[in-house]
């Protein structure tokens, strides 16, 4: 067993190493191939070392009228009237429902573009956050196999509102090494919404983190001789080039978006139907829509995102590179500059993957791959249904 020293970046992609001259100088660099999804898909493949049709998370909202927490939004089929962005904003600030624990990353949040009478058909998929206890239901996450060997670990950066990197990861002390240590660095990924990858603020906050991972790795060294050390981040950024009003286009072919059960994310249109006639205008009209196209079947299986049911939608549209619609759930998409969730094939999908120790040959590695690598440094097995495999290079070789 070694102990081991991660960086996890969010959003880092490999071309832009040549901002980060520290971390340029690892000698093992590989491309990451992302998941088909956001950081709600990236993070459950990395934890858990299998794929989205395995640990069953790939969006942020699912569809389960049974376990919503917008019950109380029903009433809202009839009440027409009072459903506006400012009374859905004040509903769900104001709402006890809400209160209930849920210590996920994102949380509960509130649906900007979607009238209140569909609140009720969703649920959030993450209730805790990935560090906690049981936060996969089918699989464990490494923090759950750790914690069932008695095998101690620390996660630095990922408390939400306790400050950026420089606070969070800046001011750690290394009193006590434990024989994991885990430093989650967040920032690039909203850097690069704002202000692209390759925009002048984002550069200059990639370096200053290349700084700082350069000291903490300094730091942990004179306290630790011999140590596995590896890099990494989920998925990389594309520039939008394209807005896509949904809206104007449903009404364009004389239908009304609102009038079918679904949900627009960033550059995901997902869709619920009730009748087959509802299906057939559905997917008539989204195929005329030229900057997207429908996932198929071979799409699913080729990503490994194949779902049990239609939690996540009978029908998805996922829009071209550098498309992103205009009116989300998320709010109205003005300032986004940049995006990722497009297909992983893209070169500009990609995350990265470092070490300082000699990896298996190939150009790319997995999320999947994160898992069993850090279990293999710990000295622990990797248990068999795991998709990934250890990127180290055996001895023997
Ligand atoms: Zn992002």
């Amino acid at each position: 067993m070694k102990p081991v020293l991660t960086f996890f970046f969010d959003a880092l992609k490999p071309e832009s190493l040549e901002y980060m001259p520290f971390l340029n100088s690892f000698a093992y660099k590989r491309r990451m191939r992302s998941e088909l999804g956001h950081s709600v898909t990236c993070h459950p493949s990395m934890y858990s070392g299998v794929h989205p049709n395995k640990h069953l998370q790939w969006f942020i909202w699912k569809y389960d009228p049974v376990g919503t927490p917008f019950k109380w939004a029903r009433v809202f089929k009839y009440l027409g009237l009072f459903d506006n962005v400012g009374s859905r904003y004040f509903l769900h600030k104001y709402t006890r429902t809400f209160r209930e624990e849920n210590t996920a990353w994102f949380g509960v949040p509130w649906m900007v573009n979607l009238p209140l009478k569909y609140w009720p058909y969703f649920n959030v998929v993450e209730d805790r956050s990935w560090d906690e206890p049981g936060y996969l239901k089918h699989y464990p996450t490494a923090f759950d196999i750790l914690r069932s060997h008695n095998v101690d670990f620390e996660v630095v950066g990922m408390k939400k509102g306790a400050g950026n990197e420089f606070t969070q990861i800046g001011q750690h002390k290394f009193t006590r090494i434990r024989p994991w240590t885990y430093f989650f660095l967040g920032s690039i990924d909203p850097f690069s919404h704002k202000y692209t990858q390759t925009g002048p603020e984002t550069i200059e906050r990639m370096h200053k983190l290349d700084q700082l991972v350069e000291t903490k790795y300094k730091e942990y060294s004179q306290h630790v001789s011999d140590f596995d050390v590896f890099v990494f981040s989920d998925h990389g950024h594309i520039k939008v080039d394209k807005r896509v009003d949904i809206h104007r286009h449903f009404k364009q072919h004389g239908s009304n978006l609102y009038r079918f059960i679904h949900l627009i994310e960033a550059n995901y249109a997902r869709f619920w139907f009730r009748t087959d006639k509802e299906r057939a205008i559905v997917e008539h009209i989204l195929s005329t829509l030229e900057s997207g196209f429908i996932l198929t079947p071979e799409h699913l299986h080729r990503y490994n995102i194949e779902m049990p049911d239609n939690r996540y939608g009978d029908m998805i549209l996922l829009l071209e590179r550098g498309g992103v619609f205009t009116k989300t759930i998320w709010g109205f998409n003005r300032r986004q500059m940049s995006m990722h969730g497009y297909l992983p094939d893209y070169l500009d999908s990609d995350g990265l993957f470092l070490s300082q120790r000699t990896l298996i040959k190939g150009i790319h590695v997995e999320l999947v791959d994160i898992l069993p690598t850090l279990l293999n440094s710990l000295g622990l097995p990797t248990p068999n249904y795991v998709d990934g495999r250890v990127l180290w290079k055996p001895s023997t070789e």
